[in-house]
């Protein structure tokens, strides 16, 4: 039986020596020094500080060691694997962040260059609010009809009850088309589309008729020589007032919001009879005593003025071919303009026409 080996072997040890650890060590930080990334840091931390590393496999030895030798060397390649542990984790930590700045650099936009994209714009609020009315009249089974803008004076006037002497006839400013003779005008309202589809159409007739209007007007915030109405007209047997209030009433609530409140006032149009003028109860101060005299909605009104209405004059229903006796009607008409400026607190008109996509794009696709 051999006594324990508690002598000191400088054999065994010449391969844990200062030398040696010092060696492997300084490898290992150069090697870590020499990492120009994180893939070759990973490479290097295998090679020097895993299982097939030179400090490994010294420290692996060190249990043969006799007990007084152990401790010399477990100091020494305690400190050198501690420095190169170190090295690694700040070389990585500044690796990482040199990496980090590369990805900034490369990924960087230069928000102002330019670009080929086209910007894909707005659809103006009259296109939409057209189509919106146009929608809603053919979901209860309306057709949508048109007409010219350059009208024959006869369907523009004549035919809606207003004769040459007409005092209301001179009550719109007509721009008339030269030569005189020829008897055209720019339409002055939408109710020529209401004539024409009287005498091309057989009852029941219900048209709505949105579209453009001229009037000699200055353009100012609340007026210009071009607008937009829509009209209505309803031919039937039986038709009243009360269809109309019903008509206008689902209208409105479809523009304004179901709690939208109507209200007819007696009014005089000679197309119709009787007529009346449609008002909305201000949506903002609801005509209420302690806000209406401030309102800017209504100023001060209580109510917003939105359009003329009446039941059909027997005198239209017969110069466009219509027996009276067999047949009754109502029509109505709006501005569609000032409906989206009262809708929208839009207080100069103009701004609908400046064509500014900055104007339109709030508006977006619905109404
Ligand atoms: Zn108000």
């Amino acid at each position: 039986m051999s006594a324990p080996n508690s002598d000191y072997d400088p054999k065994q040890v010449a391969a844990l020596g200062e030398d040696e650890v010092a060696q492997a060590r300084d490898a290992a930080l150069a090697a870590i020094e020499a990492a120009d990334s994180l893939d070759a840091l990973k490479a290097v931390r295998i090679a020097h500080t895993g299982d097939r590393s030179p400090l490994a496999l010294a420290n692996r030895e060190i249990g043969a060691l006799p007990p007084q030798a152990r401790k010399d060397a477990g100091k020494r390649i305690g400190q050198a694997r501690g420095a190169v542990n170190q090295a690694l984790a700040a070389r990585g930590a500044a690796l990482e962040a040199l990496e980090e700045e590369r990805r900034l650099v490369e990924e960087t936009v230069d928000v102002t260059l330019p670009t080929d994209r086209e910007p894909v714009g707005a659809r103006h609020p009259i296109t939409t609010i057209q189509e919106h009315v146009a929608d809603l009249f053919v979901a209860m089974g309306w057709e949508v009809a048109e007409g010219p803008e350059v009208e024959a004076e006869w369907l523009n006037f004549d035919a809606l009850n207003l004769g040459p002497n007409h005092p209301a006839r001179t009550m719109q400013d007509t721009f008339w088309v030269s030569p005189e003779r020829a008897a055209l005008v720019l339409r002055t309202h939408t109710s020529p589309v209401q004539a024409r589809s009287m005498l091309t159409r057989t009852p029941p007739i219900y048209v709505v008729c949105p579209g453009r209007v001229y009037r000699t007007d200055e353009a100012d915030a609340t007026h210009m020589p071009v607008f937009h109405q829509v009209e209505g007209l309803a031919i039937d047997r039986g038709l009243s007032m009360a269809h109309l209030k019903g008509t206008l009433d689902h209208f409105a609530a479809a523009v304004y919001g179901p709690e939208v409140t109507t209200r007819f006032r007696p009014s005089y149009f000679p197309f119709t009879e009787p007529s009346a003028e449609v008002d909305l109860l201000c949506y903002v101060c609801h005509n209420d005593p302690g806000a209406v005299a401030d309102c800017g909605t209504c100023r001060g009104e209580g109510w917003i003025e939105w359009g003329g209405c009446g039941v059909v004059n027997p005198r239209v229903l017969v110069a466009c071919g219509v027996d009276p006796e067999e047949y009754s009607g109502f029509a109505f008409g709006m501005g569609l303009d000032r409906t989206i400026t009262s809708r929208y607190d839009i207080a100069d008109l103009r701004d609908l026409w400046d064509g500014d996509i900055r104007f339109t794009e709030p508006f977006g696709v619905g109404l």
